[in-house]
């Protein structure tokens, strides 16, 4: 390939064109340094600018209430499947975990290593087709939280209505569906979410906390696993990923140039309505993993008459630069994941594709 493709990878997933270019004319010389964002102190003004500047920006377009912090950490968000548990399954309390695909239950069974964990809700028997009824979610006594995966990247559902645990703390895994459209964060009590989908290119994990939970967590833990560290030191406890928070800063500025979550929350859907549509209308050749009421707007899921098909789907796409639509193995078939840097071109090039693939084969 000579040209750029339209990457419809899970994550690492696609850039916004502008934010790379404005990444490589910086790439020398950050800002008259003289040096590259990856060479320069952390501690130094222009970093802070950096950081600083993108705890601003996520605040200001996803309406962060002030009493949250924004917190950049490492271990990217499987990290936060241990954090989460070690800071506040304590004093007898118990995790609950609503599990909804593979994410949400890997963040399950590390819940269970620290202490008591309960299944709240789980939609394994209908093959992870659908995200939980709120009426499913039953909750444990005594409960630390409940923790949700808003959107599951593999199987390709994401919640429309997130439950209501009124004084539990609801704690959600964004990572395939932060800033793509608008929620209301004081709902939750953290949010966390790894870069590569919907932030930037991998490195860091993004986490929302409410102020009492960082009041609230585990003081007995390592340095580096406690919420306060990150919280009390600006994210410059130790050295974080520069670059990858660099890139992020870019990103938010990028969706903000766009007009905001509002509009990026309208784009989406109208690109995930162009592929839901190709499959809605292929008189079945297109068969979508996720029920309706449960479908993603930033992964598609589907799978073509068999496996063969599949593959050869797979092929021809790549062949006119359409990469990455490989199902997840639990899952087969194919998967688009049209996240807000894919653009809507990408969408019409792939449903025009569907289109003629069907034609041809069915
Ligand atoms: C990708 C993903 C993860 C894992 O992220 P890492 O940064 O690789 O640890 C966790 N949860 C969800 C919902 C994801 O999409």
């Amino acid at each position: 390939m000579s040209e750029r493709v339209f990457n419809f990878n899970p994550g690492p997933a696609t850039l916004p064109l502008e934010i790379l270019e404005e990444a490589q004319k910086e790439m020398l010389n950050y800002k008259g340094t003289g040096m590259s964002v990856m060479e320069i102190s952390h501690r130094s003004k222009q970093f802070e600018e950096i950081i600083v500047g993108a705890e601003t920006l996520l605040k200001e377009l996803m309406g962060i209430p002030d009493n949250y912090r924004v917190l950049f950490i490492g271990m990217g968000a499987t990290g936060q499947f241990n954090m989460i548990p070690m800071n506040y399954i304590v004093d007898e309390k118990a995790g609950n975990y609503v599990i909804t695909g593979s994410f949400a239950s890997k963040a399950y069974k590390e819940g269970i290593k620290i202490g008591e964990s309960h299944v709240a809700a789980n939609t394994k028997e209908v093959n992870f087709t659908r995200v939980a009824n709120p009426d499913e979610i039953k909750l444990s006594d005594n409960p630390a939280f409940l923790h949700i995966t808003s959107n599951n990247t593999i199987f390709g559902t994401q919640w429309k209505v997130y439950p209501e645990t009124g004084e539990v703390p609801l704690i959600a895994d964004m990572s395939s569906d932060i800033l793509s459209k608008k929620i209301d964060v004081s709902k939750f009590a953290l949010i966390y979410a790894g870069a590569q989908k919907n932030l930037g290119p991998a490195g860091a994990v993004v986490v929302v906390i409410r102020e009492d939970m960082i009041e609230k967590s585990n003081q007995n833990l390592p340095t580096m696993l406690k919420y306060d560290t990150y919280a009390k030191n600006n994210s410059l406890y130790n050295t974080p990923a520069s670059f990858t928070i660099y890139m992020i800063k870019l990103m938010l500025e990028w969706v903000k140039s766009e007009g905001g979550l509002e509009a990026i929350e309208k784009r989406n859907e109208y690109k995930a309505g162009l592929v839901y549509d190709a499959i809605d209308n292929s008189n079945g050749f297109y068969t979508g993993h996720a029920e309706p009421s449960s479908r993603s707007l930033m992964n598609v899921t589907f799978r073509l008459p068999n496996e063969d098909l599949d593959k050869e789907f797979i092929a021809e796409a790549a062949k006119i630069g359409l990469a990455g639509l490989k199902g997840h193995r639990e899952v087969g078939g194919i998967r688009a994941s049209i996240y807000n840097a894919m653009p809507v071109a990408g969408c019409e090039k792939l449903v025009e594709f569907m289109n003629d693939f069907r034609n041809k084969k069915a």
